[in-house]
């Protein structure tokens, strides 16, 4: 280290000397007296009138010297005698010479007397012309030829701007399994990886297949990053770390140079991990149309990497990861046998999954002894581990807001809030009248659900309001992480989510614009029943289009963009899904009238405490403590 580190200032001095003896050597031959500029013609007249002793003819320009005195013939005898001298001195007049030196220019210069000298391109002035084309160059690539020359003497990589992180076996902040939770399945394959790196002889005694490249996959913030490391503290060795966009470089074969470097060192200190973090933006297909990006480039890029990968002995010891949450773009080669053939899963977390997560980050922060992580993880389904990091940590921030010492469950519920539904609109207050109707929207989607056998049991209504969208929510208790869903579940979804609309209509006359979103996902919802579920009783058990394209884990497709069925069948769709729509909406309507005054006695009690959670809800309404309801829920808006 201490020895490249002193190679790298020996090499900026070099440079900043050359720098400093180029501008003094620019400055010397540009200073001094300049010669007049003057008209080509005027050059030619000054010979005419015998005033010039010699021009010399370079490739761009003609220089005059003048007469010594204007004393005729001596004058002229003198120049030609001082001859030697003279050749040293500036020229007194230069001018613009025209593409062709013709017969009448060395005509009127013999005939006057001036003797014609011809100044070949090297001769002279080469050394400041040599300079100003070199010189530009130099500043420009100079620091990045030395920071390639320091990757090249083994120097550290992060030189080059921290593009390549190397994490030592010892390194401080060394992250083991015990860090990363919820992620139990992955880990389990990642073991093998482990032992292979903590005693790669004992895989080559055995003539076991030994790992040589690991290809993570998962949703952003599902751990990818933090799992690559925990492999490399877990087996105690160095991990280079890389992300695939520090590999595509401005210059084409930037990137090429950098996996080679990057290799060559991680072999010269084996057992070791090479990680290439979001390889996608190198791996993807060659060849397709990349707009914007340099993809030759990048080509370059992938080309090495794949060259790189088959050119390397697995038992040298160093196990190649790479971690992308977009599998479906990357390149086939680079999955291919030898390559990226082991592929783990890292998956959102369930429910345990979540509660370990939280458990996990909570590690460093003091909770009250009534704290329940168990119902945090609950109410946190679809959030992965960088949102639960992020939920523990507004906890504390909202306990130390209050000014209080031990997190408590209160925190938590807002740390949730505000990541869910976004910050409270603390300085925006409602009216009367929007607060009013808020409520009653509110307390028709808590209505419902409660009235439904298949719908999550309510965990909290609120009419406090949030940035994103939402005026108020309700929020629904999932019992459980669901994996499959039936129609009477779907139905009984769409009836919650149409049941804040209706709540308005038959309190206040009046639908407003509040439901908005309740109305997207609820239309959302019947089109995939129809359309991808196979669930409505029209058209059975068919699908019909595609999803727009290839989707990766569960982000929504928008279904039915590629039509594959005809305009007849079309309007048939569109009539199930209005039926659908309409039998919920008028099931919700029939709920909610026959429990009006429920309706009224919540919607006041919202207007009075704005927040009222589940045992509350149960004493507001009739029939008590509504039956254990099952369904992926989340936030009713
Ligand atoms: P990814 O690389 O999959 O996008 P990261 O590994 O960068 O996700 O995760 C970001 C942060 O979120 C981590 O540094 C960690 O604090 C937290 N995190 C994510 N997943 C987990 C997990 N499974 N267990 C514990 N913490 C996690
Ligand atoms: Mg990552
Ligand atoms: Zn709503």
């Amino acid at each position: 280290m201490e020895k490249t580190t002193r190679r790298r200032i020996a090499f900026s001095l070099v440079y900043v000397l050359i720098a400093v003896a180029a501008l003094w050597l620019l400055r010397d031959t540009s200073g001094g007296d300049e010669p007049r500029t003057v008209a080509y013609s005027e050059l030619v007249g000054m010979a005419e009138d015998g005033k010039l002793a010699r021009v010399v003819v370079s490739e761009s320009s003609i220089a005059g010297y003048e007469k010594a005195v204007d004393d005729g013939s001596e004058a002229k005898e003198k120049g030609k005698d001082d001859d030697a001298t003279e050749d040293d001195g500036p020229p007194d007049v230069e001018a613009a010479r025209p593409p062709m030196i013709d017969e009448q220019f060395l005509t009127t210069m013999h005939e006057h007397g001036v003797e014609v000298v011809g100044q070949p391109a090297s001769e002279g002035s080469w050394w400041p012309m040599l300079l100003w084309l070199v010189l530009p160059l130099l500043l420009i690539f100079g620091p990045s030829l030395l920071a390639m020359r320091a990757m090249g003497r083994g120097g550290p990589l992060s030189f080059a701007r921290g593009r390549v992180k190397i994490l030592d076996a010892t390194a401080a902040d060394r992250v083991t399994f015990a860090d990363v939770a919820g992620v139990d399945e992955a880990k389990g394959e990642l073991q093998e990886v482990i032992s292979f790196l903590r005693e790669p002889g004992r895989f080559e005694a055995i003539g076991a297949k030994v790992p040589k490249g690991v290809l993570l996959i998962g949703s952003p913030g599902t751990g990818k990053t933090l799992l690559a490391r925990a492999v490399a503290g877990e087996a105690g060795v160095p991990f280079f770390s890389m992300s695939g966009s520090g590999f595509v470089e401005m210059f084409v074969g930037v990137g090429a140079a950098r996996v080679r470097e990057l290799f060559e060192q991680a072999k010269q200190r084996a057992p070791c991990i090479i990680f290439i973090d979001e390889i996608d933006a190198i791996g993807r297909t060659r060849g397709g149309v990349a707009a914007m990006s340099p993809h030759e480039e990048r080509e370059q890029t992938l080309n090495q990497l794949l060259t790189e990968m088959d050119g390397f002995d697995p038992s040298a010891g160093v196990v190649i990861m790479a971690a992308t949450n977009r599998p479906e773009v990357l390149d086939p080669a680079l999955t291919r046998a030898g390559r990226f053939d082991r592929k783990v899963i890292v998956d959102a977390p369930t429910v345990t999954g979540r509660i370990a997560i939280l458990r996990v980050h909570a590690r460093g922060v003091k909770l009250a002894p009534e704290v329940d992580l168990e119902l945090v993880a609950r109410r946190t389904p679809g959030m992965v581990g960088a949102d639960l990091a992020r939920v523990i940590n507004e906890a504390a921030l909202a306990a130390t807001r209050r000014g209080a010492t031990q997190v408590e469950q209160q925190d938590f519920e807002e740390a949730i809030d505000r990541i869910q539904l976004g910050l409270r609109r603390r300085g925006r207050a409602m009216s009367d009248a929007e607060r009013h109707r808020v409520a009653f929207h509110e307390a028709g989607h808590a209505l419902v659900a409660l009235a439904l056998p298949h719908a999550d049991p309510v965990h909290r209504v609120t009419i406090i309001p949030r940035t994103i969208g939402a005026l108020g929510a309700t929020l629904q208790l999932p019992t459980e992480d669901r994996f499959l869903m039936t129609r009477a579940e779907l139905r009984d979804r769409i009836c919650v989510m149409l049941g804040g609309r209706v709540a308005e209509q038959l309190a206040l006359g009046e639908v407003s614009t509040g439901a908005v979103n309740d109305l997207e996902r609820a239309s959302e919802t019947a089109r995939q029943m129809v359309c991808r579920f196979g669930m409505s009783e029209g058209l059975g058990p068919q699908t019909f289009g595609r999803p727009a394209g290839l989707q990766f884990l569960d982000s929504p497709a928008a279904w039915g963009d590629h039509r594959n069925f005809s305009d007849q069948r079309a309007a048939e769709i569109d009539g199930e899904i209005d039926r659908l729509i309409a039998a919920e909406h008028e099931r919700a309507r029939a709920i909610l009238t026959a429990r009006h005054e429920e309706l009224v006695r919540v919607a006041e009690a919202l207007l009075e405490r704005e927040t009222i959670d589940a045992p509350e809800l149960a004493t507001l309404v009739r029939s008590g403590v509504p039956g254990d309801g099952v369904e992926a829920g989340g936030a009713q808006a």
